[in-house]
């Protein structure tokens, strides 16, 4: 047992780990129980702000892009108007950081930057040690630890140096890659952008897919729908949380009935909603960049400086690196500060915890936010736009547990973001 010790140490009702935007949108939504003593622990923003590229624009339209706020007060227009800055859509990633710090500062303002490095259960909660050896213990406590820790990175590629063969989050600036010879696998966002950017950068890059053309976001069909058919059609069809193609879309905005569904359809929406797909802002920028699509990239061997990489019909390529926009595989049991007794205990399904109302686990008091969740309340969770029914979900269940406080009625998703 790590908390054997009789030490003074904070005692908290709730604690949160992570200051992205589940962490700082529960934060802002727990600060209205009356009484509740609380802390939220992380660094604000940082996987947007170290794992993401510079000169990056967010694929989410305006409205999935606000994170949650219980007073609707703390937008992207009052974000603009504090700092006399105006931008659109594509929202740049520098502004939306800003935002997210702004939003910090106005709602979790006693924000503890501290890393969380172990959580244990205990008899009344959970102990916590934080980096600096501190301890404190909750009652409860809420994940919000993003995906960084699910940075997957294919097997065959798994030992190499990361000087030759790095994942897309590594990077935030591509002035290395200047000059040099880069191949980019994969035919997601982060791949494509990151493709775009080393294009633009100076870099020689070609993007090898396993699929057998890019999905590009906004082709044909939905721009028919948005232009031709008219806004009430459309907006039968996209709701404004912008997850998902026409129809589905409608459904996943309301994670109450998408858990309502058996578990093959839940399954089916989840995935027909998270394809790996291109922003169509993409395609001009990636007119000059080679693709070599329908094959994958079977092995790599280091060559002194360079990289041999062989791909899956014989030919082979030599370059200065490669970028493994492979993507994340959630496992929380992958979540360092989590003991690994803690790990065992929590309830998964193929490394996705197992959730009920309020976003608890089967660990009673352990909460968890984001992407994890997706398995549970579908694939809303990703994405920025779920803070909105992730954190008034957590309110209801904590402010239910906590005695003599008022339980806000949370309203229907699509109604708040319209
Ligand atoms: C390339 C890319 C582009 C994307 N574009 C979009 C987009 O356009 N729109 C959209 O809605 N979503 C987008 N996403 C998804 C995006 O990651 C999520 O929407 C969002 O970041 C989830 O927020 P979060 O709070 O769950 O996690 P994060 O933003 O990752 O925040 C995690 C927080 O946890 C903290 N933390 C982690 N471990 C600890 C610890 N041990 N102790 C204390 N704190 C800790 C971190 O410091 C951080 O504050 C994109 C993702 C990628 C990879």
């Amino acid at each position: 047992m790590l908390f054997e010790s009789t030490y003074k140490m904070t005692i908290f009702d709730v604690v949160v780990i992570g200051a992205g935007p589940y962490g700082l949108a529960a934060a802002a939504h727990l600060r209205t129980i009356k009484g509740l003593e609380f802390r939220v622990f992380g660094e604000p923003m940082s996987f947007w702000d170290q794992n993401m590229p510079v000169g990056m624009f967010l694929r989410s339209n305006w409205t999935a892009t606000q994170i949650a706020d219980p007073d609707d007060q703390l937008t992207l227009e009052a974000y603009q108007a504090a700092h006399g800055v105006k931008f659109a859509l594509p929202v740049p990633i520098e502004h939306f950081v800003g935002y997210g710090l702004w939003y910090q500062r106005q709602a979790v303002p006693n924000l503890d930057r501290r890393k969380i490095v172990r959580i244990e259960s205990q008899p009344q909660g959970f102990g916590l040690i934080l980096e600096d050896g501190e301890m404190v213990r909750a009652g409860r406590v809420v994940i919000a630890g993003g995906i960084s820790s699910f940075a997957y990175r294919p097997p065959e590629f798994a030992n190499l140096p990361s000087s030759l063969a790095s994942h897309t989050s590594e990077h935030r600036e591509f002035k290395e890659f200047v000059g040099k010879q880069v191949l980019v696998i994969g035919s997601g966002q982060s791949a494509l952008e990151s493709a775009a950017l080393l294009h633009e950068a100076g870099a020689e890059v070609e993007i090898v897919a396993r699929a057998r053309h890019i999905r590009w976001l906004g082709g044909l069909f939905s721009r028919t729908i948005h232009s031709s058919l008219g806004p009430k059609l459309s907006q039968l069809l996209y709701a404004p949380t912008d997850v998902g193609p026409a129809g589905i879309s409608q459904i996943v905005a309301r994670p109450d009935l998408v858990r309502s569904f058996p578990r093959p359809v839940q399954d089916w929406l989840r995935k027909r909603s998270i394809r790996p797909a291109g922003a169509r802002w993409l395609v001009a920028r990636l007119q000059n960049v080679p693709m070599k699509l329908g094959h994958s990239a079977v092995s790599a061997v280091p060559f002194g400086e360079r990289l041999g990489v062989r791909l899956d019909d014989g030919s082979d390529r030599k370059v200065d690196h490669m970028f493994l926009g492979t993507g994340y595989r959630v496992n929380v049991a992958k979540y360092e500060f989590l003991s690994p007794e803690l790990a065992r205990s929590i309830r998964c399904f193929q490394g996705f915890p197992r959730l009920r109302e309020g976003f608890e686990s089967s660990v009673p008091g352990l909460h968890i936010l984001g992407a994890p969740a997706i398995w549970s309340f579908g694939p809303l969770m990703q994405f920025v736009v779920g803070t909105h029914y992730c954190s008034r979900a957590l309110l209801r269940r904590i402010a239910g547990k906590t005695a003599g406080n008022q339980i806000p009625v949370a309203e229907p998703l699509v109604a708040e973001v319209g």
